[in-house]
């Protein structure tokens, strides 16, 4: 699994998150903690944008 931010794996990581997109719902999206803290933005597949 890849942080969809950065697209560093997160399976080494001790903390980072898993969410269905906002807008589709169909889609998971992962950040990995420094994305998360940044608030760097994510791209969804359906286009959505999101912090
Ligand atoms: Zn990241
Ligand atoms: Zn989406």
């Amino acid at each position: 699994m890849k942080c969809t931010s950065c697209g560093r794996g997160v399976e080494t990581e001790k903390y980072w998150v898993k969410f269905t997109c906002p807008d589709c719902g169909k889609v998971e999206i992962i950040r990995c903690e420094k994305c998360k803290n940044q608030s760097n933005q994510y791209t969804c597949k359906c286009g959505f944008t999101g912090p």
